[in-house]
């Protein structure tokens, strides 16, 4: 099967699954998912999994972007936080929406990685760094919209909360462990927050501070059959 026809099958797959927003269908089309995954797996760069891409993490599964990004309601007015840049996927395809991204990952060499893969595609209103997003990123606060693409294990971290704009939405994957975690949609009112909980989900944890450069943790990659063959399956 041709590369087109596994993307158009992809795009009908996540149709089906209640991915209505043409916006975000289209990005997904247009931002090639194989360059953000190890070579070795590129023949599976348009099924709908997650796959590892070193250091123990994951670049999530397409429709799980597509959802969360859905969920987002990202305009090309807004200005969006990413924690957990990863690949460099999910900041691939909000940048075809939004105003401009602001990504930060607590691992240096992903984040490196995926800076270069995003200034190859000449993606140029990404800005990322290597930090501990659970703090946020004051300097550009408020932001209209913030992603966590990591679970945090109980409560979204408050500077995230701070950093929101009224009226703005931050969409957290949050649950103790991977059996029981959810995607929410936090949105800001003048008073307080509105809470709503959407799909079931699995996520990499969502850890403090920022990585050591420790040598690759092939086997942590492994660690999750899961992840690497059985894909997650929601009805949107
Ligand atoms: N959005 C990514 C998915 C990455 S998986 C993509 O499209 O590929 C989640 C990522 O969150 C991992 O790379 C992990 O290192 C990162 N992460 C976990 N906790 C973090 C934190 N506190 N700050 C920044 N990044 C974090």
């Amino acid at each position: 099967m041709t590369v087109l026809a596994r993307k158009i099958r992809l795009i009908m797959k996540l149709r089906k699954s209640g991915i209505t927003d043409t916006a975000v269908l289209a990005a997904i089309e247009r931002v090639p998912r194989e360059v953000f995954i190890p070579p070795m797996f590129h023949d599976q760069a348009y099924e709908d999994t997650a796959l590892p891409i070193g250091r123990g993490q994951t670049i999530s599964q397409p429709l799980v972007v597509a959802s969360m990004t859905q969920e987002l309601r990202v305009n090309d007015r807004h200005k969006v936080l990413e924690i957990g840049t990863g690949s460099g996927y999910q900041a691939a395809i909000l940048a075809k929406l939004c105003r401009r991204v602001y990504s930060i990952e607590r691992h240096r060499p992903l984040l490196e990685t995926a800076e270069k893969r995003l200034t190859d595609l000449r993606v140029r209103n990404t800005t990322c760094k290597a930090a501990d997003g659970m703090k946020g990123w004051i300097e550009q606060a408020p932001f209209d919209r913030i992603i966590v693409t990591a679970a945090a294990s109980a409560e979204p971290p408050q500077p995230l909360l701070d950093q929101l704009s009224v009226g703005g939405i931050l969409i957290i994957p949050m649950g103790r462990d991977k059996s029981s975690q959810f995607i929410y949609r936090i949105t800001r009112q003048e008073e307080d927050y509105h809470c709503e909980q959407l799909m079931p989900v699995r996520f990499v944890p969502l850890l403090p501070h920022v990585a050591r450069d420790a040598p690759e943790p092939v086997q942590d990659e492994q660690a999750d059959p899961f992840l690497l063959s059985a894909p997650f399956a929601f009805q949107g």
